[in-house]
């Protein structure tokens, strides 16, 4: 689905990042990548959504008609539209129109609207009106109305309170059940990178592949397999080993 080989991306003052990164993606496959930050995380999800160009070495995408969807900690909705136009939006861009069921449904699978119910209420709100969940909830219906192929989610859930954070990252993986789309996350939060991902691609300083760590969780885990023996081993051990990389160090 995704594949690049040999990346590499320099800026100015000689900052190189990825130093020939192979990275390969699965179709409906969920990758994570952590590292530190100025690792090019980013720069990297900027790159596989073609908004960028690498230095050296290729990305191929397998349907390369159909844009990835991207999604940020800021939700970018745009203030003076409310949720309806903000949705429609991008179907407005392109001269295209969206059923109300199809609205309806990602609403529902986003849980901003319960099974059956009518859309009109949330439909009118505005940005200012909604609370930080729901804004980065009307953001990822924006992108699955798009039915993207690939979904890159850079740090979605950072800027969420604790609880909402833990109750959004298991709609993801409700969402990616439903949807099988292709999905690279980057997070901070090592939590959340072991129990959605099938993979997790440490990258180092540099943005190197430091390490890579498959998973197979059962496929019906809810946040209570968050507590279990397994899952808190597992994150325990990985925490240990990148603990020193990915906290921030003021160098003395
Ligand atoms: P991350 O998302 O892992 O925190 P970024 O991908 O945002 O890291 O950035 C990685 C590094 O790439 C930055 O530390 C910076 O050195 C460099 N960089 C990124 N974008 C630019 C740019 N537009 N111009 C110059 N340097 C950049
Ligand atoms: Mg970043």
């Amino acid at each position: 689905m995704i594949e690049a080989r040999g990346l590499t991306r320099d800026f100015e003052k000689g900052r190189r990042l990825f130093g020939g990164l192979d990275l390969q993606v699965q179709a409906g496959e969920w990758i994570t990548l952590v590292g530190p930050s100025g690792s090019g995380k980013s720069t990297l999800l900027r790159l596989i959504a073609g908004l960028d160009l690498p230095t050296k070495g290729s990305i191929r995408l397998q349907s390369p008609d159909r844009p990835p969807g991207f999604v940020f900690q800021e939700p970018r909705l745009l203030p003076w539209l409310n949720v309806r136009e903000n949705l429609e939006l991008p179907f407005k861009i392109q001269s295209q129109t969206v059923d109300e069921a199809t609205l309806a449904d990602v609403l529902t699978q986003v849980r901003l609207l319960r099974q059956g119910r009518r859309p009109d209420s949330i439909f009118s709100l505005f940005p200012h009106e909604l609370s930080g969940g729901m804004k980065m909830r009307v953001s990822l219906a924006r992108s699955l109305l798009q039915k993207p192929a690939i979904l890159l989610l850079d740090e979605p859930l950072g800027a969420l309170d604790e609880l909402t954070r833990e109750e959004l990252s298991l709609e993801l993986l409700h969402l990616h059940r439903r949807y099988k789309t292709t999905t690279i996350l980057v997070t901070h939060s090592l939590t959340e990178a072991c129990f959605l991902s099938d993979r997790i691609v440490v990258l180092d300083r540099d943005g190197r592949k430091l390490e890579e760590k498959s998973y197979q969780w059962p496929q019906d885990r809810d946040l209570h397999f968050l507590r279990t023996e397994p899952f808190q081993r597992d994150l325990e051990n990985i925490s240990d080993r990148f603990r020193d990389l990915l906290t921030e160090k003021v160098e003395s």
